[in-house]
């Protein structure tokens, strides 16, 4: 819950700087372009005299490669325990098939559940939103979601993925969101969700936003609809200043971002936990890169100022990102990505070394525009833990049972279908409609809903019963008799009220 000071990671550092010993800090290069990008940022550290005590560990292609399916070795788990923060390259995942991604796997086994992306004008970095005053940090639910990954072939053609959102979840980075807003001296956050879809999940995220904004008074506090975040960003983006959104979301709207100024070679990130940070680029593995020394490091090395500054480095971490934009600034060394874009000399691009001396080189002077945005460091996050509620509270909520919804495979034409799971009802349930894809398809309302041979029955009680789980029980029995169920889901009231949405149609 609410970590000692003392024994965060940030205090533990500051204290082994001040006492001359290296802070130790868990080293992953990673996959594709990761050793190379990860040899930049740490070259840069070393040059700017911050003393780290690196341990290098493992993750990724090599490790599923040995036949540990975690992508995660006990090693690398045992060093981030002890160090409590990691700079790491991109770890590849299959896309489609195979293992899980081991870069998910550590945001969760290390609860780090607030993803903070910013994205940034930067000099040098000619884009068609230059002049505009792009500042602002994307701040990702990392945990929940669709990423929790619960997957299944409901048949053999129908694949289903369960969204999870939970209160303790969304309090967690809600509240790393304000207080970050607070610390960096910003004005406003804006809450992303599409809330008027799916009420319930992301409706949740919405609704405890709303309950903890008024804890920020001098912080302006708006929510929006995901995919008019996408328009507005796309259309007017330096009217954002925070954005705490979910996982899936954020994913992609972070990316959004990024492209607005200079693309993926220049997006930063930093997962953060209550004592563990896990610092990265936003980009992947790019493997087509991989070995060509020509990928542009900066998204990297800004990471690692993120990293430096939770180290409470912020002097270190400064004099790094001044040092970036001044290069940014000089266009003495610009990498491909840069001079594709500006329609530059790709043959003479610096190459990933080449900028990283250039950075080197430059430490200690500062852009002409304004340097060094983030200020404070990590350690002063407020870490109240707004999800102390005990048992008690669950304990107190009164659940009613009015029915359940039975998934179920079949060849029969729906109506049959329909007719046949209304007897099955019996007299305690009334077969209230079934549902197609998420349309309601019986009792038939004469439109042209396409069916893929699965299908839930949504069975309520009937007028005056009280159910109870031997009334489940004996239904699904009938059910399992006749008919292949692939699912049973609960139809509750949470204090009178209905803890499940309508079907479309219904
Ligand atoms: P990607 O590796 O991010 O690369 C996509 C494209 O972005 C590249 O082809 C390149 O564009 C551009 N790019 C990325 N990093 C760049 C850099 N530093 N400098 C310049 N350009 C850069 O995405 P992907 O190809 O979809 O994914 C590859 C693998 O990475 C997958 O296995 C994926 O799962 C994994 N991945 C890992 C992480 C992570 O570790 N956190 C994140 C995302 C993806 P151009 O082709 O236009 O030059």
């Amino acid at each position: 819950m609410d970590p000692q000071p003392s024994k965060t990671a940030a205090a533990a550092a500051s204290k082994a700087a001040t006492a001359g010993r290296a802070i130790p800090v868990t080293v992953i290069p990673g996959d594709g372009v990761g050793p190379e990008i990860v040899r930049s940022a740490m070259r840069i550290i070393e040059a700017a005299g911050v003393p780290i005590a690196w341990e290098e560990a493992e993750a990724g292609a090599a490790v599923f490669r040995r036949g540990d399916s975690s992508g995660v070795p006990r090693e690398t788990r045992e060093s981030i325990e002890r160090t409590r923060v990691v700079l790491k390259g991109p770890l590849e995942t299959p896309v489609g098939f195979g293992e899980k991604s081991a870069n998910v796997t550590l945001r969760k086994l290390f609860e780090t559940y607030a993803n903070v992306r910013p994205a940034r004008e930067l000099p040098g970095v000619p884009t068609r939103y230059s002049g505009e005053g792009i500042d602002m940090i994307i701040v990702r639910e990392n945990i929940e979601d669709l990423y929790a990954g619960i997957e299944h072939l409901q048949a053999p053609d129908v694949a289903q993925g369960l969204k999870i959102i939970t209160r303790k979840g969304s309090e967690k980075v809600i509240r790393y969101a304000f207080e970050l807003a607070r610390r960096e001296g910003r004005s406003k956050v804006t809450c992303a969700t599409k809330a008027n879809i799916m009420k319930l999940t992301e409706g949740l995220f919405k609704r405890v936003f709303e309950e903890m904004a008024p804890e920020y008074p001098e912080i302006a506090a708006e929510h929006l609809i995901i995919d008019n975040v996408a328009h507005q960003l796309a259309k007017n983006p330096a009217q954002f200043d925070i954005i705490v959104t979910t996982n899936l979301n954020g994913d992609i709207i972070s990316d959004l971002a990024s492209g607005l100024v200079g693309g993926l070679g220049f997006a930063s990130s930093g997962n953060y936990g209550d004592d563990i940070a896990i610092f990265e680029a936003v980009h992947g593995s790019a493997p087509k890169y991989a070995g060509k020394e020509v990928i542009n490091p900066t998204a990297l090395i800004l990471s690692s100022v993120l990293m430096l500054r939770y180290l409470g480095q912020g002097e270190a971490a400064a004099t790094i990102e001044d040092a970036v934009l001044f290069t940014l600034e000089e266009g003495r060394a610009v990498t491909q990505d840069l001079a594709r874009q500006v329609g530059g000399d790709i043959e003479h691009a610096a190459s990933t070394t080449g900028f990283t001396d250039r950075v080197i080189a430059n430490l200690g002077k500062h852009p002409s525009g304004g340097g060094a945005r983030m200020r404070l460091p990590e350690e002063k996050v407020e870490r109240r833990p707004a999800w102390s509620y005990g048992p008690e509270r669950y304990a107190a909520v009164q659940r009613t049972l009015v029915g359940v919804d039975v998934m179920v495979e079949s060849d029969l034409p729906v109506e049959a279908l329909g007719d046949d799971l209304a007897q099955l009802a019996g007299d305690r349930f009334a077969l209230a409609m079934v549902e197609s894809r998420g349309t309601k398809v019986y009792p038939p309302i004469g439109l042209a809903t396409d069916h893929v041979r699965w299908y839930r029955g949504r069975f309520v009680a009937r007028d005056g019963v009280t159910l109870s789980e031997e009334d489940l029980v004996a239904l699904l029995g009938r059910i399992a008799a006749r008919h292949r169920w692939t699912e049973i889901l609960r139809l509750q009231a949470f204090d009178g009220e209905l803890a499940f949405t309508k079907a479309q149609g219904e």
